[in-house]
């Protein structure tokens, strides 16, 4: 063993950050461990926002707050989870702000706030469209004040589970090469989300589904895989996320005929309504042939070039790299891609899982405050709220309990698997099955979702986990092996796959992110308001359900 710690945080973005900050605050020793350095996690380049009611742009509380969220959640959140984050939230960010947080302000010099997606008040507070950027930078800041380990550039491979327990975690040193192995008495997982499994895509490449998969393969559960949500303005072909901020700051959509097709979908809400909601109507219209080159438009010109500087400049930016498009002078092509994953590691609202000792916050989490589609500006908000309950607990239960014990035989049979890897000479080379995994399942698992796409993808994901089995790494060396550590996250991506194609065909019914408008149009509550909980016995995913709680709100039709 490397080394112990009391408390180790697996990841290195907001959420891991701040759960590491608040299990030292209360008298851990504490650890993180990431894969790559933590300024560089997806949650820096979160644009648009957070969201806490504030109140500072209009009448406001967390009460408001947490209704949006359920009725976004598609009824699908638990809402015990849903008050905590709302309630929370307020005073989470203001401890942000007192670490020195940059935030936009009002002209009376509050933090200003901003309209987003289905919000009913201007709720996401936000620092220009760098608000990720921000945030981290902050929390790095405040890791490095307090003279954290950070395992950097350490691929976190296995949980060790001793006793029952979680009590370490088995790691590749990508720098000097060789497992590692970190005792811990918790360790709380924060590796983000698992976007990577569709071609287009907002997220990072880092953004693989580690930590989820390996909390699987110890036998922890996972939660509501199938929600995954399309984001309505991403960048074609590459995915580049154009803020909702933009949307929040007026920008109008547009089909071919140069028709605010939104007007015949949801009415009221207009481009503000929420992304499911979006995404499908711009998938009906380029479906139905009214699409521009497979996009729709997203025109701020009428936003004036002065509010576009100043609020959206790395918006423009974007644009102009990766679309050859000013925005100010032309509209910009955007279509729905993949974005967040709602589902993720089933855990209370103190961020525990099923399994003891181990912790999970984040979007890999599911607490669940996002239900079947999560509102812009909550998912940063979750990761400081929720990042924050997990290390606190983590903490706690690490200072009253003494012992972390990893026998050896847990060691030397990861050291043998991953020889077994490395020593494979010959075979399929595994970028070939990563590109065909994404691609199959943004055709068959996307915005729209038909039964015998699904099925057909369940097939495709089980020939393609069949080839990983002979997949060789061609780099045998020991610095910088990406060849294998990619090749480590591709056998994660695939278990996962199989997890949401099973949870999909199950949830027969159309709620949040998944739409089956050809089969189950309808939500159906009677039957379906529940949770999909996936396990991983025998080789495979097996299907359970869990209820969702429900505190004050009971469904109602969702209409924006
Ligand atoms: C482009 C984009 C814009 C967004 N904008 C917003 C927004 O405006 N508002 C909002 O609320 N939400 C937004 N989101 C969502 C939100 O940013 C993310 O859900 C959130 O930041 C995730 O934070 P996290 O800490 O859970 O994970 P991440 O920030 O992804 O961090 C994951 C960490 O885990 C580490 N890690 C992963 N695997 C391993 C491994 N095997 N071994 C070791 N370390 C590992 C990584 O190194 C990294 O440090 C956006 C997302 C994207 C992609």
């Amino acid at each position: 063993m490397e080394a112990t710690h009391d408390v180790l945080v697996v990841g290195a973005g907001c959420a891991g950050m701040r759960a590491a900050i608040e299990a030292h605050d209360a008298g851990a020793d504490v650890a993180l461990v990431s894969k790559i350095h933590p300024t560089r996690s997806h949650s820096g380049a979160a644009e648009g926002g957070i969201n806490a009611a504030l109140g500072n742009a209009s009448e406001d509380n967390p009460e408001i707050h947490a209704y949006d969220t359920v009725k976004g959640s598609d009824y699908l959140g638990d809402q015990d989870a849903i008050e905590i984050l709302c309630n929370e939230a307020p005073d989470d960010v203001y401890q942000l702000e007192h670490w020195g947080a940059i935030f936009s302000r009002t002209d009376d010099g509050r933090i200003a706030q901003r309209p987003f997606g289905a919000a009913g008040a201007p709720r996401t507070a936000y620092a220009a469209d760098i608000t990720g950027h921000v945030l981290i930078q902050v929390l790095y800041e405040q890791v490095v004040k307090r003279q954290l380990q950070v395992y950097e550039e350490f691929f976190a491979w296995k949980l060790v589970v001793n006793d029952d327990r979680c009590q370490g975690v088995i790691c590749w040193d990508l720098l000097d090469g060789g497992l590692k192995t970190i005792g811990a008495k918790t360790v709380i997982v924060a590796t983000g989300g698992a976007g990577r499994l569709y071609t287009g895509t907002t997220n990072a490449y880092a953004c693989t589904g580690d930590g989820i998969s390996m909390a699987l393969r110890v036998g922890v559960p996972l939660k509501d895989m199938e929600m995954m949500q399309f984001h309505p303005t991403t960048l074609s072909p590459t995915g580049v996320l154009i803020t909702e901020g933009c949307r929040g700051e007026g920008a109008y959509l547009l089909n071919s005929e140069g028709e605010r097709f939104l007007k015949r979908y949801a009415p009221n809400a207009m481009e503000l309504a929420s992304r499911d909601v979006i995404s499908r109507a711009e998938q009906t219209e380029i479906d139905e042939g009214r699409g521009v080159d497979g996009n729709v438009l997203l025109d701020l010109r009428h936003l004036g070039a002065e509010r576009i500087h100043e609020r959206l400049h790395g918006t423009r930016e974007l644009s102009m790299v990766f679309a050859g498009v000013d925005p100010i002078h032309e509209p910009i092509p955007v279509r729905p891609g993949a974005h967040y994953h709602m589902g993720g590691v089933d855990t209370d609202v103190w961020g525990q899982t099923l399994l003891t000792g181990l912790y999970a916050a984040g979007e890999c989490a599911c607490v669940s405050v996002h239900g079947a589609n999560r509102l812009g500006g909550n998912a940063l908000m979750e990761t400081i709220t929720y990042g924050k309950r997990s290390g606190a607990h983590a903490a706690d239960w690490a200072l009253s309990h003494t012992t972390v014990e990893v026998p050896s035989s847990v060691e030397t049979d990861a050291e043998r698997e991953l020889r077994a890897l490395l020593d494979r000479e010959e075979g399929e080379r595994p970028w070939a099955i990563r590109d065909e995994l994404a691609a199959t399942m943004h055709e068959n698992f996307g915005v729209f979702r038909r039964e015998a796409e699904m099925e057909r993808q369940g097939e495709i994901v089980a020939a393609l986990r069949e080839r990983y089995e002979r997949v060789v790494v061609e780099d045998k060396g020991s610095v910088f092996n990406n060849d294998l550590t990619q090749a480590l996250e591709l056998g994660f991506l695939l278990e996962l796959a199989d997890c949401m194609v099973v949870c999909g065909l199950a949830r027969k019914e159309s709620r949040g992110a998944h739409a089956r408008p050809y089969d189950y149009p309808d939500r159906d509550d009677e039957s379906y308001m529940r949770h999909t909980m996936v396990t991983w016995e025998d080789g495979g995913p097996r299907l359970g359900w869990k209820p969702v709680t429900v505190t004050k709100w009971q469904p109602q039709e969702r209409t924006y």
